[in-house]
């Protein structure tokens, strides 16, 4: 079994665009070396009206950052570029110094949250986590409703 459980209780009666109406979908990078957690959080997050793109690793999330989002979900344990890494890199570039950059770890990680704290995280979520946990987070570091902070050009 997968580490990473997610439960989607509540969103599985909620129509595919509740969660942003008519604003413009969120865009959401999530970066996960494990491809079951990758796999369930898109299902989850597209249902709820984000657009979610994938990143297998650190490398690849910092490549596709050349685009523009409004929040990245970032694993802390994957191999070869951790999380805090990616995260170090991301606050030491100004276009992307101020992106809400929410981070997943696993439990019993008290350091990570330190230093993803000192490194300029937005909110973390600890794995095993639920789908309303994830969404709750973006909602947080999006503000309500997810109205894009992506800035124009
Ligand atoms: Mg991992």
């Amino acid at each position: 079994m997968s580490p990473v459980e997610l439960h989607d209780s509540a969103g599985a009666t909620q129509p595919a665009d509740m969660a942003v109406s008519d604003r413009p979908a969120p865009r959401v990078l999530l970066v996960d070396d494990e491809e079951d957690t990758r796999m369930l959080t898109e299902a989850i997050l597209s249902r709820r009206g984000y657009e979610v793109r994938l990143a297998d690793s650190g490398r690849t999330a910092l490549a596709m950052l050349a685009e523009d989002y409004d929040a990245v979900l970032l694993d802390v344990m994957m191999p070869e570029m951790s999380g805090l890494e990616v995260l170090s890199r991301i606050r030491e570039t100004p276009r992307l110094a101020r992106l809400p950059v929410i981070l997943l770890t696993a439990r019993q990680r008290d350091r990570d949250l330190i230093e993803g704290y000192r490194d300029g995280a937005d909110y973390y979520i600890t794995k095993p986590c639920t789908a309303e946990q994830i969404e709750y987070g973006l909602r947080l570091v999006l503000g309500d409703g997810g109205a894009s902070r992506r800035t124009p050009g």
